[in-house]
């Protein structure tokens, strides 16, 4: 199932007496989810992704805006009419059902022409227990289930119905690292195999860019950057996007184009031809830094922790924003202790060059020439 989010806004009324404006939890959402899609809705605590999940599923009315499933406009259409499956971050089970009646409940409550014979009910709730692998646990209560079970129940729950459209808040939230590795796997894996047009929202980039078909990064209730992960990670919208994805995080220096070089202090980085003088933002991705002996970017060297597979340089320089600078390095480069100045070359693509005011990206790869 297609859905098309058009101009969605969300206002809440303000409750403080003293502050009276409104709040703008989401400001003019436009998005179109294509069938069978995994769409990954990240952002930081607080932007608006679970307004806009509430408004997919009907459980919150848009201000203004309209919202499609397929042709159909669904914006006025009560939640339980939308055949939408929902899972959220506590996971909400009902403690006295086993984990089967839990299941079977979104079933038994169906009326009319969607009501099931019991021999239907059964059949349909152990398919979904076994898409979700815990059909050895369906006379279990919820408080005999270990969290990650507890969650695949829920999942269980929303998928019982066979909805068009499934939608999970944070699910993952509660789990521990591992387990939280595990059941997002799961959940990609039951994706594909059903083909459900899903909606996951994270405040977790590592998880969104790990799971998702396109990543809506969001903040503040205004879409900052929609596509594929990868791309977004290569070609960040603006300096929020790019911060907010990668981990250790991009490099932040201030910047200075004169004449057509890109300053970071003194060093002059790189030709930035047909950019203006001006005050720039400039991010470096820590794999973007290559140790070189007549490397133009010259720091001092903080510590260097080693990973395994790479290590880690931790360097200073006057233009950055952040106390230091992270680099990631291949492993087979060795650094003597006893080094103070390290060089580095940059990889072009690896630098993003941002508008001081806006923030917004103002020179891109490929219009460079090195
Ligand atoms: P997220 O899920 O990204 O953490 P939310 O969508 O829950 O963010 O909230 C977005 C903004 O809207 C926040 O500022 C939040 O305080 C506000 N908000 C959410 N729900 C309500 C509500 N029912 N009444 C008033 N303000 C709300
Ligand atoms: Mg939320």
């Amino acid at each position: 199932m297609k859905i098309v989010l058009q101009h969605i806004t969300k206002t809440f009324p303000s409750r403080g007496k003293k502050n009276t404006t409104d709040v703008v939890a989401v400001s003019d959402f436009s998005f179109e989810i294509p069938d069978g899609q995994l769409i990954g809705l990240l952002g930081p605590s607080g932007c608006g992704k679970s307004t806009t999940l509430n408004m997919i599923c009907g459980l919150e009315k848009p201000t203004s805006g309209h919202i499609f499933f397929g042709d159909q406009d669904v914006t006025a259409l009560p939640a339980e009419k939308r055949g939408v499956g929902m899972v959220f971050q506590n996971y909400a089970l009902y403690p006295h059902l086993t984990v089967l009646d839990n299941i079977l409940f979104p079933l038994e409550n169906l009326k009319g022409k969607d009501k099931l014979s019991k021999a239907e009910m059964q059949k349909r709730a152990q398919d979904a227990a076994a898409l979700v692998q815990i059909e050895e646990l369906m006379d279990r209560k919820p408080s005999e289930l270990s969290g990650g079970q507890q969650q695949r129940v829920a999942i269980a729950r929303a998928l019982v119905k066979m909805p068009h459209v499934l939608l999970l808040d944070e699910p993952l939230s509660n789990l521990d690292a591992r387990l939280r590795l595990q059941t997002r796997e799961e959940i990609r894996k039951i994706q594909r195999t059903t083909g459900i047009t899903t909606v996951f929202v994270t405040h977790d980039q590592e998880e969104a860019m790990s799971i998702s078909d396109q990543i809506v990064v969001m903040r503040q209730g205004v879409i900052q950057h929609i596509g594929k992960p990868q791309d977004v990670y290569d070609d960040p919208a603006n300096l929020f996007v790019a911060q907010f994805l990668g981990t250790p995080p991009i490099n932040v220096f201030e910047g200075l184009v004169k004449d057509e070089i890109l300053y970071l202090a003194e060093d002059p980085v790189l030709s930035v031809p047909g950019l203006a003088d001006q005050e720039v933002w400039v991010g470096i991705r820590p794999e973007g830094f290559v140790l070189q002996e007549d490397g133009p970017l010259h720091c001092k060297l903080s510590a260097v922790e080693v990973m395994g597979r790479d290590i880690s340089v931790i360097t200073t320089h006057p233009a950055s924003v952040t106390p230091t600078i992270r680099s990631i390095i291949a492993s087979d480069h060795v650094i003597h202790p006893a080094t103070t100045d390290i060089h580095f070359a940059i990889k072009p693509h690896k630098l993003h060059v941002f508008h001081k005011k806006t923030q917004t990206r103002i020179y891109k790869e490929g219009e460079r020439s090195l």
